[in-house]
C-alpha cells in the first residue's frame, strides 16, 4: 500500500477498527487474563502484563507513526526510560544531554548510578563537546531535542553519524515534538522514548510512556524487560491515548500556530528579557530544526527581567494554569527551577540557565488572543 501521510496515520492507528465487530473505536479489552482454547493453544493473548489487545493496538500505532519496528507502552514516561536503562550493565557509561527533564536526571543519578551505570552530561547541541565526554565503556548517547527547558536543538543525523562510527546506541526522547513533527528513527537513531502523558495523550488526563525501536536488535530484550518488570499501560489508559492521538495533528498545528504568535508577542514585551522558542528565526537551532523537523512545536521558555514578578505572574494568570506538565489542550505555565527541574542541583541549573527568572509555557489550543490577553494582564 502507498505510504500514508502522518495526518492520516494518527487518525487510523494500526488496525484502525475492531476486526471482530467493525467497531470504529478500538475496544477496551479490560481483561487481566485470556481463556485458552485447549492445552498448548492460545488466542495470541495469555495475560495482560505480557500482551493485551488494546495496548497492542497502541504499541503498533506508535511504531507505525515513528516508522519503527516495534513499540512498547508503559504506565509513564519514566517507566519507559527506566526500562531502557535495563538494556545496560553495571560499568556501562552513557552520555546524556545536560539540559533534560528533571525526572530523567533523578532516575539516572539516584537509581541507575547505584546499580553501576555511569553518566556524563554535556551540551549535545554543540557536538564538538562529545569527544571529550567519551570513555572506553561508553555504550550510548541519550538526548532530548529540543531540550527541556532551554530548547537547545541537537543535530540528530550528525550525532548518529558519530555514534555509528563508535558503535554507540543513539536514544532520543521525542516527547516535545512527537512523530508528527520529528521522527528520529528515520534520521538514524536506534531508540525513541516518549512521555505519552504530554502531546500524544494530549488532554492532561492520562500518564503513559513509550519506547519505539528502529529494528529488531533490542526487540526480544525489551519484551522480556517489559513483561518482567510489569510497568505496562492499562487497557483503559491505552484507549485514552489511542483516542487522544486521533487529533494529534490538529492539536499540534494549532499549538504551534499559537506558540509563534505568543513568542513574538513576548519578544516585544518590556518585562521580557529573552524568549526561547525554536520557531523564531534568530533561535540558534532554527536551521537544524528546519532540516530535521516538520514543525517547531508549542513549547516556549522565557526569562523576565525581574525575578520578583514571577510570583505575581503565576498567581494572576487565569486561563493559563500554573501547573507542571505540558502538551495538553489546556495552556500551562511552569516554573522549571522549582517544579520540573527541582531535582537538578543548583550549580548545574545555574550553568544551564534554569534560574529564578525562567518560565516555561506549554501553549494549548485556546484562542491565541485570549492567551495573550491573559499573559498581558498577569504581567502588568
Ligand atoms: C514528562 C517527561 C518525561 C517523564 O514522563 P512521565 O510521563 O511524567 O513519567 C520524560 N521526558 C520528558 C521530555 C518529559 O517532558
Amino acid at each position: 500500500m502507498k505510504q500514508l501521510h502522518i495526518e492520516t496515520k494518527v487518525v487510523h492507528g494500526c488496525k484502525s477498527f475492531d476486526p471482530h465487530t467493525g467497531s470504529i473505536s478500538f475496544p477496551i479489552y479490560q481483561s487481566a487474563t485470556f481463556r485458552h482454547p485447549g492445552l498448548n493453544q492460545s488466542t495470541g493473548y495469555d495475560y495482560s502484563r505480557e500482551t493485551n489487545p488494546t495496548r497492542e493496538e497502541l504499541e503498533k500505532t506508535l511504531a507505525r507513526l515513528e516508522n519503527g519496528k516495534a513499540g512498547f507502552a508503559f504506565s509513564s514516561g519514566m517507566a519507559a526510560i527506566a526500562t531502557i536503562t535495563e538494556l545496560f550493565s553495571p560499568g556501562d557509561h552513557i552520555v546524556v544531554s545536560d539540559d533534560l527533564y528533571g525526572g530523567t536526571y533523578r532516575l539516572f543519578e539516584e537509581i541507575c548510578q547505584r546499580h553501576g551505570l555511569e553518566f556524563t552530561y554535556i551540551d549535545t547541541s554543540n557536538l564538538g563537546n562529545l569527544n571529550a565526554s567519551l570513555k572506553k565503556n561508553t555504550r550510548a548517547l541519550f538526548i532530548e531535542t529540543p531540550s527541556n527547558p532551554m530548547m537547545k536543538v541537537t543535530d540528530i543525523q550528525e550525532l548518529v553519524r558519530i555514534a555509528k562510527s563508535l558503535d554507540l546506541i543513539t536514544i532520543v526522547d521525542n516527547t516535545f515534538l512527537t512523530p508528527y513533527f520529528q521522527r528520529p528513527l528515520e534520521l538514524g537513531a536506534d531508540i525513541v522514548v516518549h512521555s505519552g502523558t504530554k502531546y500524544l495523550g494530549g488532554h492532561n488526563d492520562v500518564l503513559s510512556g513509550f519506547i519505539v525501536i528502529k529494528d529488531g536488535t533490542f526487540e526480544e530484550k525489551l519484551k522480556l524487560i517489559q513483561k518482567s518488570i510489569g510497568a505496562v499501560l492499562s487497557p483503559f489508559d491505552s484507549w485514552l491515548v489511542l483516542r487522544g492521538m486521533k487529533t494529534l495533528g490538529l492539536r499540534l498545528e494549532k499549538q504551534q500556530h499559537n506558540a509563534i504568535r505568543i513568542a513574538n508577542w513576548l519578544k516585544g514585551h518590556p518585562l521580557v528579557e529573552k524568549v526561547y522558542y525554536v520557531g523564531l528565526p534568530e533561535h540558534e537551532g532554527f536551521a537544524i530544526s528546519q532540516k530535521q523537523c516538520a514543525g517547531f512545536g508549542g513549547m516556549i521558555s522565557f526569562t523576565i527581567k525581574k525575578a520578583e514578578f514571577v510570583e505575581k505572574i503565576l498567581r494572576d494568570v487565569k486561563i493559563i494554569a500554573f501547573a507542571e506538565s505540558l502538551g495538553g489542550v489546556e495552556s500551562l505555565i511552569t516554573y522549571p527551577m522549582v517544579q520540573t527541574h527541582g531535582s537538578i542541583p543548583q550549580e548545574i541549573r545555574e550553568r544551564l540557565g534554569v534560574n529564578e527568572k525562567l518560565l516555561r509555557l506549554s501553549v494549548g489550543i485556546e484562542a491565541v488572543q485570549d492567551l495573550i490577553d491573559d499573559l498581558d494582564q498577569a504581567m502588568r
